[in-house]
């Protein structure tokens, strides 16, 4: 659970927002205006904070200035469409992640878990994760596999970093969908699994005979240390 500031001025937005996370549990504060949302930051020092870039009273982007120039709090931003160029800005300029209206809460729910486990403090670097022999490090982005470097493209990574870090509990495609390709819903299970039999090759295992990557049927996958109990 944790401290979340939602501003966002459409009503029903933030109140469907505000619901969502707080059935999650998070404690959800929420503001109409940019001025509000920056005030409680400075005030409340939040853990998180979901950011709707169209404002009535301060641009997003300055918003963003404005919150970073006092605090390293995690910054997801909400935009109306997929504008590349303010995603960029706004990234950028300091926040952390994005998400694109019209979302579903368990999408935002997936992103705010995502930027609280990569935590506030920019400063340090996260402790790499061991799995057996397997050695995932989230701060320099490399993965060794009893001392071998695994040449990992980004989404490979990507997908063994949240596996690690469920500490062996199974993930579901739509979670994994959720957290590493953005995308709670539309059919992805093929990338997912495509994914995964790439990521098994490198780390020498098959779908037949796995090691670190185990299949769950109908459920998802998780990764386990091969030579624990
Ligand atoms: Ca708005």
């Amino acid at each position: 659970m944790a401290s979340i500031l939602v501003v966002e001025d459409d009503d029903a937005i933030r109140e469907a927002l505000r619901r969502a996370l707080v059935e999650r549990g998070h404690a959800v504060a929420t503001a109409a205006t940019g001025l509000a949302g920056l005030e409680h930051v400075l005030g409340q020092a939040p853990q998180a904070v979901l950011l709707d870039l169209g404002l009535p009273d301060v641009d997003g982007l300055t918003l963003i200035g404005m919150i970073r120039a006092a605090s390293e709090v995690p910054i997801i931003v909400i935009t109306a469409q997929d504008d590349d160029p303010t995603m960029v800005k706004a990234l950028d300029g300091g926040a952390d992640d994005y998400v694109v209206k019209p979302f579903g809460t368990t999408q935002v729910e997936a992103r705010v878990r995502a930027v609280l486990r990569r935590g506030g403090d920019r400063s340090q670097a996260p402790e790499p994760i061991r799995v057996g022999e397997l050695v995932v490090d989230e701060g320099t982005r490399t993965a060794t596999l009893a001392g071998r470097r695994l040449e990992l493209a980004r989404r490979e990574f990507d997908l063994l970093l949240a596996l690690a870090q469920r500490g062996g509990q199974v993930m579901t495609k739509r979670e994994i969908l959720a957290e590493v390709w953005h995308q709670p819903y539309g059919g992805g299970d093929r990338t997912v699994d495509v994914h995964l039999s790439w990521l098994r090759r490198k780390l020498g295992e098959t779908a037949a005979e796995p090691r670190y990557l185990v299949s769950v049927r109908g459920v998802g996958v998780r990764l386990v240390d091969p030579d624990a109990g």
